[in-house]
């Protein structure tokens, strides 16, 4: 390996009249020594170098972005890649991880490509490369951003070992809508929440110094750029359309954050802004993205989003290949436009080599930081692979991670946790669903080698507890979209669909039930019910899954519904008459272990919702951080003209940052340093909290912020701080909050980012809901 990395190097050295004394000391003074990552001044410096060498063909290929091996989203894999590449047609490639795979690509571009440029090799790694995580939704809900940006590191570490260096992540579109199948690979709808695991992912994938040369670390991109989450009626690709103001203050932000993290890459959505497609959308591409925010790495466009630009009525492929280029997208995932259409566009004059040459160097510096133009394997061996992936550690740290995002939502009279000596009836179509925990977007994870949750009780119950299976129902009776599913599904991740009518099995469910002390009903969604393309128009439990519950409850037997899902569920009968319920995602490889961690009692529950939980789909969009209007809604009284729907309240089933423990928590009426504050002070707010319950656990405490009086229209409260503590039963902790002068600040009707003088109320509590409240007032 080393003999070809050194052939390399001076054969790339060589092309560029480098090889000078400096190519000497590295390769022979030296050859062991790790490579300091070079300065700014010598990536442009070897960048020029390099594209002075470069045919219009070669730079154009630096844009080609191309799909080999594991086609998991599109209808394309691309063809002629091995070609392409020997050509310098090809700038990356997505979907191919291995150290096998991985090297016979590179080594194709490297070797036999004229100028030997390297490729950058992509994929989705989102919650996990082969240890997977909950997921993103799921980690949200730990409210710990350490643990978050671990499971980043070990995907890092994973992913990286595995040949690839660029991964599909964070994805950090807020999401008020949950129809919308991709809410469970965000954070939620929160912007300062999700700002701040954006960061910590981008730490994460990056490294804590972002040095992207260190073989460990790889390339992070921030999608969908932007407000992807926004579609409308939350259906998938669907059109987003709001002012720029509510753009600033509530989409914005984790995007924001991510690129002053030091992202490296960002992917444009698939969606229109505002009558744009985001593609095309110069505004957002280069204006916002680079003029405003500075991001100085590359553009990679979705999945044949170029392509899609006809469709949405943009232009032939000539046109949109230019609108793409313009507008400020440097590589063009998978469609292929830009390799057949930009010649052209330059020959007519619709774009300038200027144009064609600035992407190139954009791909180029990224390469150039990832060091692949030092070693484009990045020290990937067989070898490091097998000792890096599912390594008893990070298996270790993913039991850990996945316990941290369970969410309690209810438990009655103390029916969790379970005590290790019961008879437990575990009933439902996702109790014996290995493959469905690692969820969607599962990288090169394995369903084979997740735990069931039938399976973590058995492991974390022990001899003394006697555990009967049955399904119950299937998880859908669908055929149409059992059909899909399997479809969709790959092998291994077939659904276990019981040909018998659903009354048998639920009659079979039921006797369990009745000769057992507890019953724990694993019900949800399948993994192929969420993600990309996965709207849902009805959010309850698919299928007869609510039947089952109501017979199991008719049993008289303590109930607890364990629920696996992506996404938000309408569950108001389930909320009224299961004993306890316990939200746990789709938790990945240690999925069932943790979980069982959780039910008996060994962990205690802390995870807090990061998505409101709505009553009835009529009520989307929810979100906790809205606004007052004039006529603000007073509870359930229906007395008067205001803002409120007729046949339901406006409250949510669960709020933004709701969980409940297996003790309890009591906090202070918070106190603030100062009752009036001069623009540009900071402040501090105070708070006791104390744990007034029967065990040791941790809080989310969360601080929110409303300001009273603005030039335009404020949310009722927004997030500004959050901390999680663990506290001993009895033990009380008092916390400081900090808030900063920008914390007071939004974008105003001019878009001027800005705090204005009059009264904030601040609230602290364990939910968006059950808060206590202080004030100050800002002076002029
Ligand atoms: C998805 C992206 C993903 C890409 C590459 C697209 O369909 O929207 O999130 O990164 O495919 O697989």
């Amino acid at each position: 390996m080393k003999y070809q990395k050194s052939l390399f190097q001076a054969a790339l050295l060589l092309a560029l009249g480098l090889a000078g004394p400096h190519a000497q000391a590295q390769t022979k003074a030296k050859p062991k020594a790790k490579a300091t990552p070079a300065a700014p001044d010598n990536m442009q410096q070897f960048v020029t170098s390099l594209m002075q060498k470069m045919t219009p063909e070669e730079k154009i290929g630096q844009l080609n972005l191309l799909a080999v091996g594991f086609d998991v989203t599109g209808p394309t894999v691309s063809k002629d890649v091995d070609a392409n590449i020997r050509k310098g047609l090809v700038g990356g490639v997505l979907n191919t991880y291995t150290p096998v795979a991985a090297r016979k690509l590179q080594e194709l571009a490297v070797r036999e490509s004229r100028l030997h440029i390297p490729l950058i090799l992509g994929y989705d790694v989102i919650h996990g490369h082969r240890t997977i995580f909950p997921i993103p939704l799921g980690l949200a809900a730990s409210w710990d951003l350490d643990a978050m940006e671990r499971s980043a590191r070990i995907a890092a570490e994973e992913s990286a070992a595995d040949g690839i260096n660029w991964v599909y992540s964070p994805m950090v579109d807020i999401a008020r809508d949950p129809r919308w199948g991709r809410v469970a690979e965000g954070a939620g709808e929160d912007p300062y929440l999700g700002a701040r695991i954006a960061e910590a992912m981008v730490r994460g994938y990056q490294g804590p110094t972002n040095d992207l040369s260190r073989p460990e670390n790889v390339m992070a991109c921030l999608k969908h750029f932007a407000l992807y989450g926004a579609a409308e009626a939350g259906r998938d690709y669907n059109t987003t359309d709001m002012s720029r103001q509510r753009m600033y203050n509530e989409y914005l932000p984790p995007y924001k954050a991510a690129v002053a993290a030091g992202v490296g890459s960002v992917m444009s959505s698939f969606n229109d802004v505002n009558g744009i497609p985001a593609t095309a959308n110069k505004w957002l591409l280069t204006d916002l993205l680079r003029n405003q925010w500075g991001f100085t790495g590359f553009v990679a466009t979705d999945y044949t989003a170029i392509n899609e630009m006809e469709a949405h009525g943009m232009g032939d492929e000539k046109k949109v290949s230019e609108l793409a280029l313009k507008a400020g997208a440097d590589m063009d995932m998978v469609g292929e436009v830009f390799l057949k259409q930009l010649a052209t566009n330059l020959k007519e004059g619709t774009v300038s080599q200027a144009d064609i040459d600035q992407a190139c160097r954009r791909v180029l510096e990224a390469k150039y930081r990832l060091g692949l133009f030092q070693d484009p394997y990045r020290g990937v061996t067989e070898a490091r692979a097998k000792a890096t992936m599912m390594k008893p550690a990070f298996i270790a740290d993913a039991r850990d991670i996945t316990r941290r995002t369970l969410v309690l939502l209810k438990n009655e009279r103390q029916t969790l946790p379970l005590k290790n000596t019961v008879n437990i009836a575990v009933v439902g179509p996702l109790a014996d669903r290995a493959p469905d925990m690692i969820g969607n977007w599962s990288a090169a994870g394995d369903g084979k080698q997740a735990v069931s949750i039938l399976q973590g009780i058995k492991n974390v119950g022990g001899a003394g507890v006697r555990v009967t299976y049955t399904q119950g129902v299937n998880v859908t009776d669908d055929d149409q979209l059992i059909k899909r599913l399997n479809q969709y599904g790959g092998e291994g991740y077939q659904l276990a669909i019981d040909p018998r009518p659903a009354e048998t099995t639920i009659a079979e469910a039921v006797r369990a039930a009745q000769s057992a002390d507890v019953v724990v009903a694993v019900v949800g969604e399948s993994h192929g019910m969420t993600g990309e393309a996965a709207s849902r128009a009805d959010i309850g439990l698919p299928g007869r899954q609510l039947d089952l519950l109501k017979a199991l409850k008719a049993t008289g037997k303590p109930l607890v519904v364990v629920l696996v899902n992506g996404r938000p569920l309408t569950l108001p009968w389930e909320s009224q008459n299961a004993d306890a319920i316990l939200e746990t995602w789709f938790g990945g490889t240690q999925a069932g272990n943790a979980v069982a961690d959780a039910l008996f009692g060994v962990y205690n529950p802390s995870g807090k919702l990061t998505m409101t939980f709505p009553q009835s789909v009529g009520q989307i969009p929810i979100y906790y951080n809205h606004k007052s209007t004039g006529r603000p809604y007073g509870g359930v009284a229906l007395d008067k003209y205001k803002s409120r729907y007729l046949d339901i309240s406006n409250d949510p089933l669960y709020p933004f940052g709701y969980g409940l423990s297996y003790t309890t928590f009591s906090y202070s009426k918070p106190t603030v340093s100062q009752a009036s504050l001069r623009p540009g002070q900071d402040l501090n707010v105070t708070v006791t909290v104390q744990n007034t319950g029967p065990v040791d656990g941790a809080e989310v405490a969360q601080l929110y912020l409303r300001d009273l009086v603005g030039s335009s229209t404020r949310p009722v409260k927004e997030l500004k701080g959050f901390q999680k503590v663990t506290l001993k039963k009895g033990e009380s902790r008092q916390l400081t909050f900090h808030l900063s002068a920008d914390d007071l600040k939004f974008y105003n009707d001019d878009l001027k980012f800005l705090a204005e003088p009059g009264e904030f109320q601040v609230m602290v509590g364990g939910n968006s809901r059950d808060v206590q409240m202080a004030s100050f007032t800002l002076t002029q």
